[in-house]
């Protein structure tokens, strides 16, 4: 028999002790080398969807994961039945897609923070969409556009119906691993069906004040783009915790208060108007958008709020 062949690739999904990996080639159907197990102790599940891995195949279409790379990032949560220990759900997502409409449903500025903050927090690219542009009547969406790039976000105004953004959307997710996010009814599946006809993944929603998430982890998939890249399909709408920020860590999730850290004249200034307070100073001066700042005393408020229930 010829010699195995080796190939690198990406974990797609997983099923128990058997992981589908993505080359260049095709599909194989994987195990892992034994010694995995053994030099990872009792983790749970050493390798996860979205792993970059080595694989050697003797016979396709199966294969074995011989090597497991080192991860660019990670979502995941306290492991169910050991709260301590950590259940990785998903690896190296670049970025995450933050979808939002100016119309039906209106545009939440509040929303569209709380998954701008998981990105950071879970050092991944936030991109912001906006939608239906088509049923704009002001220049609403211009504005709302104009206060995320300030931020440093890119921002693409988009139009299902009449096609507009499009192009740039697919640009912006070629090649990467992205995550679609946002209010049901915005728009992600139109817009995952515009960039890949028959693409059908569920999109993860804001399911209560705390943000977004899974709810198994079985069945969290990577969907191959024909064009390149992959779409991860993010099931049920509950409990990743994309988000978990704490009070104290909040005003550095907000990239626009960065180049005032550490210049107010508290120093455990909470920026919620004390005095000398320069997050305040360059909200006044135009310099921080007045909505960015107002999701912050929201979100600030409703973590607060949760903390004591
Ligand atoms: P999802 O819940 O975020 O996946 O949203 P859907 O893709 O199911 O879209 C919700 C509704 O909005 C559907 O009736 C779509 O036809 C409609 N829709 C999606 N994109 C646009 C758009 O760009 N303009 C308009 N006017 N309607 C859209
Ligand atoms: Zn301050």
């Amino acid at each position: 028999m010829d010699d195995p062949r080796e190939y690198d690739g990406r974990v797609i999904k997983s099923f128990g002790k058997r992981f589908i990996v993505s080359t260049r080639d095709g599909t194989f159907d994987c195990e892992l080398r034994g010694r995995f197990r053994m030099s990872r102790g009792r983790a749970i599940a050493p390798v996860v969807a979205g792993d970059r891995v080595t694989i050697t195949v003797e016979q396709p279409p199966y294969g074995t994961i011989e090597t497991l790379h080192p991860r660019q990032n990670k979502i995941s949560r306290a492991d169910i039945s050991n709260p301590d220990r950590e259940q990785v759900i998903v690896a190296n997502c670049d970025q995450l897609i933050v979808v939002s409409s100016v119309a039906q449903p209106k545009f939440k500025h509040r929303a569209i923070d709380r998954f701008l903050l998981s990105a950071e927090r879970n050092e991944m690219d936030g991109v912001v969409v906006i939608n239906k542009i088509d049923l704009a009547t002001t220049g609403t969406h211009l504005h709302l556009a104009r206060i995320y790039e300030s931020v440093g976000y890119q921002v693409v105004l988009t139009s299902v119906v009449q096609g507009q953004g499009m192009n740039r959307l697919r640009e912006i997710v070629q090649l990467k691993t992205s995550i679609f996010v946002g209010h049901s009814g915005v728009g992600k599946s139109s817009l995952l069906n515009t960039l890949q006809p028959g693409l059908s993944v569920a999109t993860g929603e804001i399911s209560d004040a705390t943000g977004l998430g899974i709810h198994t982890t079985t069945h969290v998939e990577l969907h191959p783009l024909e064009f390149g890249g992959f779409i991860v399909d993010t099931p049920g709408q509950r409990v990743i915790s994309l988000w978990e920020a704490t009070v104290e860590e909040l005003p550095d999730l907000f990239r626009e208060f960065g180049p005032h850290r550490g210049r107010c004249r508290f120093r455990q200034c909470m920026h919620i108007g004390e005095p000398g307070c320069r997050i305040t100073e360059a909200v006044q001066e135009g310099r921080i958008a007045p909505e960015r700042y107002d999701s912050y005393l929201r979100i600030r408020q409703s973590l607060i709020d949760e903390k004591a229930r």
